[in-house]
C-alpha cells in the first residue's frame, strides 16, 4: 500500500496518513509504534508532553528500518517556550527520542496569554539550519497567531496540527492554510472515537463495505489533510491503514462535512 505524500514548505514531504501515540504509555508506545511500523505506517506524532517519546524512538530504532524511512515528529511543550528553554527542550527531546534529528518539531500550543510562541519559532528557525529538525511547524495555532509568526519571523509555518473531525471541520483554518502553502494536520481525526457512531458515518460505510474509521479517514485524505490517527489495538492499527482501495464521492464528503458537532479538545484561543 503506498500512502501519497504531502509537500512540505521547507521541500521535504510527509506521508499523509501517520500514526499519533498520544494517552500511550512509555512501552505502550515501544509496542504500537513497533506494529505500525510492521503494518506499514511510516509517519509517527509523539510529543514532549506524551511521556512516550523513548519508547517510540526505540521502537523505531529496533524496527529494521533504516531512519530516514520513517517521518518522525514531536512537540515543545508549552512550559518550555523561550528562546533559550526551546533549544534546552529539543535537546532533552532528542536524547529521548534517541536520533540525531527529527523530521518536523511543532510548538504544541500558543498559549497566547505567555506571549513567548515568536521566541520559540525563532529557536526552532536555528534548530532548522542546524539540521537537527528537517522541518518546523505549529499546532493548535489560530489565524491571528499564523499572522503573527509570518510577519514577525519572515517565515510559515510548514504544518499546523489542529483538532479536526467530522463536526469540526475547520474550514477557515484549511482556507488559510491553502492559500499560505501551510499543510493542515488533523489531530483527533476520529473525534477520539466519539464520530464512529455519527449515522451519516455509519450510512456511508456500509455503502462502501468499510468500517465507519476507515470512512472518516478517507474523508480526510480526500479533503487534503495530513492524518495521525490513534490506536493500541493490532486489527484497528491495520485497519485504519487500509484506506486506499477506496473512495468517496464528493456528495459523500460533503455530507461528512455538513456533520454538526464541537470541540473536544480545549479551544486554542484559552489554553494555557
Ligand atoms: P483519534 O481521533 O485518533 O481516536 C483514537 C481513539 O479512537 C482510540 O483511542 C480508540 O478508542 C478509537 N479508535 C481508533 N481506531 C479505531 C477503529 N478502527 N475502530 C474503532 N475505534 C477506533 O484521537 P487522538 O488519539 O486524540 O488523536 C490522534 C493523534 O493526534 C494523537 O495520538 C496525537 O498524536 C495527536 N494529537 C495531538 C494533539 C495536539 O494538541 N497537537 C491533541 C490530541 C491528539
Amino acid at each position: 500500500m503506498t500512502v501519497p505524500n504531502v509537500k512540505l514548505n521547507n521541500g521535504t514531504s510527509i506521508p499523509q496518513l501517520g500514526f499519533g501515540v498520544w494517552q500511550v504509555s512509555d512501552d505502550g508506545a515501544r509496542d504500537a509504534v513497533a506494529e505500525a511500523l510492521r503494518v506499514g505506517y511510516r509517519s509517527i506524532d509523539t510529543a514532549r508532553v506524551y511521556e512516550n517519546e523513548a519508547g517510540t524512538g526505540r521502537a523505531i530504532a529496533e524496527s529494521g528500518l533504516a531512519r530516514d524511512e520513517v517521518f518522525l515528529t514531536t512537540k515543545l511543550w508549552n512550559s518550555d517556550q523561550g528562546f533559550d528553554e526551546t533549544l534546552r527542550a529539543f535537546d532533552a527531546s532528542l536524547g529521548r527520542l534517541g536520533t540525531d534529528y527529527v523530521d518536523l518539531y511543532l510548538i504544541h500550543w500558543p498559549v497566547l496569554e505567555y506571549d513567548r510562541y515568536v521566541d520559540t519559532f525563532k529557536a526552532f528557525q536555528q534548530i532548522r539550519a542546524s539540521g537537527r529538525a528537517k522541518a518546523i511547524g505549529v499546532s493548535n495555532f489560530t489565524v491571528d497567531a499564523l499572522r503573527r509568526v509570518i510577519d514577525e519571523t519572515g517565515e510559515t509555518p510548514a504544518v499546523n496540527q489542529i483538532e479536526l473531525h467530522p463536526g469540526l471541520p475547520q474550514d477557515e483554518l484549511r482556507a488559510f492554510h491553502a492559500e499560505h502553502g501551510i499543510a493542515t494536520e488533523a489531530w483527533s481525526p476520529l473525534g477520539q472515537g466519539e464520530s464512529l457512531a455519527d449515522p451519516t458515518v455509519t450510512a456511508i460505510a456500509a455503502a462502501h463495505g468499510v468500517t465507519p474509521a476507515q470512512a472518516i479517514l478517507r474523508w480526510h485524505l480526500q479533503l487534503g489533510n495530513v492524518v495521525i490517527p490513534k490506536s493500541v489495538t493490532p486489527s484497528r492499527i491495520a485497519e485504519n491503514f487500509d484506506v486506499f482501495g477506496f473512495a468517496l464521492s464528493d456528495d459523500e464528503v460533503a455530507r461528512i462535512s455538513a456533520i454538526s458537532g464541537s470541540r473536544i479538545g480545549p479551544d486554542p484561543a484559552e489554553f494555557n
